[in-house]
């Protein structure tokens, strides 16, 4: 499980970091909102705690723009005991849960995990674009009635595309996700598989859901 700490205060960055670490899990730290939500937009982590008053772009700004990227991560908000409305605002923005400064670390991880179930729940069922679905638990898949025979790469690639719906993923991270390596120039690999998986899922349908974004790599789409 890995963690982004979104966080300008040095002091409580380090706390958190250090002691979500003892908890054994894998912790980066962003020290303004700008970094956060660049790195919240990778898509490599299970939750983001997120400080509402931060350099560069405010907290309020980064959670409405990576939701509005279609990124689902379950957010911890950070706020200031006696703001309501920032409390308000934020759970409006798409946060999942907040903490008023100051706070008990063992009442942050009791939210931690709690989010990190949630989400853990909310993975385990059916993604759907349109008409593909997909059973995480089974690794079926299907478009329309037709059931659509998949390897385990396939799947992967699926399902990292299906989480990441609209937004174009390049050959980069495709490979690193799915593959766990860098990306060497003289492998066309990704291109293969996407290829594959593409006549699965397009062929003979006439809308199209997986299209090829010259130069860069390739998103799938549900519009
Ligand atoms: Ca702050």
């Amino acid at each position: 499980m890995k963690i982004l700490v979104v966080e300008d205060e040095k002091k409580v960055a380090k706390f958190l970091k250090q002691g979500l670490e003892e908890e054994r899990y894998a912790v980066d730290v962003a020290s303004d909102g700008l970094q956060g939500e660049t790195l919240a937009l990778s898509g490599e982590y299970d939750l983001i705690i997120l400080d509402i008053f931060l350099p560069k772009k405010d907290g309020i700004v980064v959670l409405k723009g990576i939701r509005s990227k279609q990124l689902k991560t379950p957010v911890l908000m950070l706020t200031a005991k006696s703001a309501v409305e920032d409390r308000v605002e934020g759970l409006d923005s798409g946060a999942d849960d907040y903490l008023s400064k100051p706070f008990a670390f063992a009442e942050l991880v009791a939210r931690v995990r709690s989010l990190l179930r949630r989400g853990a729940a909310e993975k385990s069922t059916i993604l759907k674009i349109l008409d593909l679905q997909l059973d995480t638990v089974t690794h079926k898949a299907k478009r329309a009635d037709k059931a659509i025979e998949l390897t385990g790469k396939e799947y992967a690639l699926l399902e990292y595309l299906m989480r990441n719906v609209n937004r174009v993923l390049t050959r980069t991270i495709l490979s690193e996700h799915i593959w766990n390596y860098n990306f060497d120039t003289g492998t066309n690999v990704v291109d293969v598989y996407v290829n594959h998986l593409r006549s699965k899922i397009d062929d003979g349908f006439e809308k199209k859901l997986l299209f090829t974004v010259r130069g860069i790599g390739y998103v799938l789409k549900d519009e």
